[in-house]
């Protein structure tokens, strides 16, 4: 799978690494310029993903704004099918909306803490043309203080709760760190948020749980596991009563939040007087939830599964779930009619598939096919034919010939082995990131690559000890375990509390 003359659109200046690794073999009388190549070992985790993104058309990192990227049409391809997963767990009781971008600097400045969150990576719009503006509009950096003065005038009486809303927008924080496609930076451009409203707080905090399950729900369709634990007080979302975040453990052992739950209490509802009249005629503020998922549910999905060939793509997110790629020797005529017949058949079974009848040898077309991530590739050739057989390849190596006449059956059933076979690889993998520690010594050399479960109190000062002297954050506490007694890791008092810590994205 190395003859090739495939040119992707990358870095005009990155070098090719291929010519050291070339297979000589040719087959045919065509000079094939060898270019193809491996990508950068997954261990060299930065490199790699920086070149995946590129080399297999997720994101282009080279537009001239720093931290915002071009989405390339085959990166959006996924995204649309990532975020139609999304769209389909929320739309039976959510409805979808849109909000204005700009949020006029009053209704942003009104809830305090909330601003104190914000405050240092927020853009302004200070003027229309050549004049200034007279109220400073803010790019939303999320959506709160846009939405909540609408709920103000939408929401009257009990009957009107609860109230679920989502939208799928861009938002802009001015990033100071370091940036990274999909990862950190300046625009997100997919950012789904939901905002409730409830009677009670109680009612809040089921509808979190249900975000909870909805994004677990979620993730185990794009086969990626998580963490999902209640963020410490002081790292909750500024104004929300508590947190609930779920982390994917990366390949380096890093942590990444991509997705969370808050329960904002009445806090927003007190600020912007959001009030409802209830049976009995009182009026009563409501309990508000909000959660939210970005593209770096994306960054996840092709940093746990993708390997040195390319991204590995779950069936239900591939752009193309199916590449029919034709071995033209022999009866050329004959190989073709197959090929075609069987594109028809899965077009008509609803499989996005693809007929490569482009004119490069079949190994450039597997590497083209396996960088993009292609579940399932069918190789016909006149050989198979004979046989009444085609060759199924699917993208985690496994090779088989499959009678043509069951070949839908075979095909999704070897999808949905697919799925299971990357979803626990990277349950093994993320397992064997996990560590249970007893000292900060432990959890220093841990958290170096990998994630340490901690005994600590859940005293706050224990807390911020912990991250100072581990140089690592606390992701919180596990839910939905329990766990032994144990001596907190700063102070020795027994309790049976824990905490994640991780280096986080
Ligand atoms: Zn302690």
């Amino acid at each position: 799978m190395t003859d090739s003359n495939l040119e992707f659109k990358t870095d005009p200046n990155k070098k090719s690494r291929a010519d050291s690794k070339a297979d000589s073999k040719t087959h045919s009388k065509t000079d094939t310029r060898i270019q193809s190549s491996k990508l950068p070992k997954k261990e060299d985790f930065s490199e790699w993903y920086h070149e995946l993104l590129m080399t297999a058309e997720v994101v282009d990192n080279r537009y001239p704004v720093k931290g915002m990227c071009v989405w390339f049409p085959f990166g959006f391809a996924i995204r649309k099918n990532v975020y139609g997963i999304i769209r389909e767990l929320l739309d039976p009781d959510h409805q979808e909306t849109q909000f204005p971008l700009l949020i006029p600097e009053n209704e942003f400045m009104k809830e305090a803490q909330h601003i104190k969150g914000f405050e240092d990576e927020v853009y302004w719009v200070t003027s229309g043309g050549t004049s200034p503006l007279d109220v400073k509009l803010a790019l939303r950096p999320t959506s709160e203080t846009a939405i909540y003065p609408m709920f103000k005038l939408w929401i009257r009486s009990h009957a009107d709760l609860p109230l679920r809303i989502y939208q799928i927008v861009n938002t802009f924080r001015y990033e100071t760190k370091h940036t990274r496609p999909l990862i950190r930076v300046r625009e997100i451009t997919s950012f789904k948020e939901a905002h409730t409203a409830h009677a009670t707080w109680e009612d809040a905090a089921a509808q979190v749980e249900t975000a909870i399950e909805r994004y677990s729900e979620f993730y185990r369709r794009l086969a990626v596991p998580f963490l999902v634990s209640r963020r410490p007080a002081w790292d909750k979302f500024p104004g929300a009563d508590y947190t609930i975040a779920l982390d994917v453990v990366m390949p380096d052992g890093r942590t990444l939040q991509a997705g969370t739950a808050h329960h904002l209490g009445s806090t927003f509802a007190r600020t912007y007087e959001i009030t409802y009249e209830a049976e009995n005629g009182e009026q009563k503020l409501i309990s508000q939830t909000c959660y939210g998922i970005s593209e770096r549910c994306i960054a996840a999905l092709v940093s746990v599964h993708g390997d040195e060939r390319g991204l590995v793509l779950p069936w239900e997110v591939a752009p193309t779930q199916v590449v029919i790629v034709p071995i033209l020797l022999g009866d050329k005529e004959k190989v073709l009619e197959v090929s075609r017949n069987l594109l028809e058949k899965l077009e008509a079974a609803c499989v996005r598939a693809r007929l490569d009848t482009s004119d490069e040898r079949p190994g450039a077309k597997f590497y083209k096919w396996e960088m993009k991530g292609v579940p399932i590739r069918l190789e016909v050739g006149p050989r198979d034919i004979e046989k009444g057989v085609v060759t199924l390849a699917r993208r985690d190596g496994v090779k088989k010939a499959v009678p043509l006449k069951d070949l839908l059956t075979a095909i999704a059933c070897e999808a949905n082995e697919l799925q299971a076979v990357l979803y626990e690889r990277a349950k093994q993998f993320r397992d064997g990131k996990i560590k249970e520690v007893t000292s900060i010594d432990e959890a220093i050399e841990q958290t170096e690559g990998g994630v340490a479960l901690v005994p600590w109190c859940g005293n706050e000062e224990c807390g911020h000890e912990l991250e100072d002297r581990v140089a690592a954050n606390i992701l919180g506490e596990p839910q939905g375990q329990s766990f032994p007694e144990a001596a907190c890791a700063v102070c020795g008092r027994v309790s049976t509390g824990r905490t994640y810590m991780a280096r986080q994205y």
